[in-house]
């Protein structure tokens, strides 16, 4: 099934994000928690793609799983950056013939030791290169794009960074997933420049829940993200005992997310992290609004 028409519908839906394994050690444990997850079906699932390649082929793996097995819809991510053509292409190729219809076309974070680099004959520089690689009418594929409400770190200033996502939008993307936002407010300001952009096509706000102090540096390292008073002063409160925090941090991305459904998201994505038990918190606090039970 494609996303888009998933986020066509008007009934409130969740999806969640799970990120493949590193390593062969560790395939059990990732596959039997993508499993947990899936179980609680989602709208969608999606499976993030390592920038440098090397989880390729468990992008897919744990992708064609939770699809075939458990009925979710997949959305597979995939990245282009430091990648040629043709690796790309051999990508593509596989996630087709693995049945899956979403792709999240990503660029990819430029590697440390490469960003000093001349640029000018890599393959690939921005996401709307492979989105258009993508938009092939052979693939048929439902593809999705990231933004970012807090700007994304490489752009000059917001104008500039919306001006950019206009182009990749216009290169083919059916939907937008955003950067995690702890303050829906900053969302929703980014929606009314969007439109006012030009930019129309469904925007899912990403959601993620914070169920350990130790998470929020790491977090704010990926995602430059804006931490709120009353965010700070949970993890001033609660970060030094590990179940008090997971309890807080599910009750506050539950209170973001109703929040979101109040004023008219109506699927939200949330950056699960291969934790079923914050996943099943979250759904568990929701499903009245949901109507779903477990
Ligand atoms: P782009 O859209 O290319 O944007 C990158 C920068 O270039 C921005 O500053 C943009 O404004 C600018 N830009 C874009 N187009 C142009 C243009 N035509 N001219 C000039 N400037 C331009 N990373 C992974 O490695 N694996 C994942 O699975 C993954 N999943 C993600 C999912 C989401 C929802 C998000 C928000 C991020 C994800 N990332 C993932 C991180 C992402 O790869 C990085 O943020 C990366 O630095 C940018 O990727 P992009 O696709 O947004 O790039």
């Amino acid at each position: 099934m494609k996303i888009i028409d998933i986020l066509k519908r008007e009934e409130m839906s969740l999806s969640f994000e799970v990120f493949p394994p590193k390593k062969e050690t560790s395939y059990d444990s990732v596959k039997s928690a993508t499993e947990e997850i899936a179980k609680l079906k989602p709208s969608f699932m999606s499976v993030t793609y390592g920038a440098g390649g090397g989880t390729s082929a468990y992008t897919l793996d744990i992708g064609k799983n939770i699809k075939d097995n458990y009925g979710v819809p997949l959305l597979a991510h995939l990245t282009c950056i430091s990648s040629s053509k043709d690796a790309v292409k051999a990508q593509i190729d596989a996630i087709k013939a693995a049945g899956i219809k979403n792709v999240m076309a990503l660029r990819g974070d430029i590697p440390e030791d490469m960003k000093d680099e001349d640029r000018s004959n890599w393959d690939y520089n921005h996401a709307y290169e492979l989105i258009e690689q993508l938009k092939n009418d052979d693939y048929d594929f439902c593809i999705g794009g990231a933004c970012y409400p807090e700007v994304h770190p490489e752009s000059e200033n917001q104008s500039e960074d919306i001006k950019s996502l206009k182009t990749k939008v216009d290169a083919g993307v059916d939907f937008l997933t955003t950067q995690m936002v702890f303050d829906n407010n900053l969302f929703f300001n980014f929606m009314y420049k969007l439109r006012e952009a030009g930019v129309t096509v469904p925007v899912v706000p990403g959601i993620m829940p914070i169920t350990n102090a130790n998470q929020v540096e790491r977090a704010i390292k990926l995602s430059g993200a804006f931490m709120p008073q009353r965010f700070k002063a949970m993890v001033d409160k609660f970060g030094s005992d590990p179940v008090a925090m997971r309890q807080a941090g599910i009750a506050y991305a539950t209170d973001q997310i109703i929040d979101l459904y109040a004023n008219g998201i109506t699927n939200v994505h949330v950056y699960s992290m291969n934790k079923p038990d914050v996943a099943k918190g979250i759904y568990d606090n929701l499903t009245d609004i949901l109507g779903k039970r477990f």
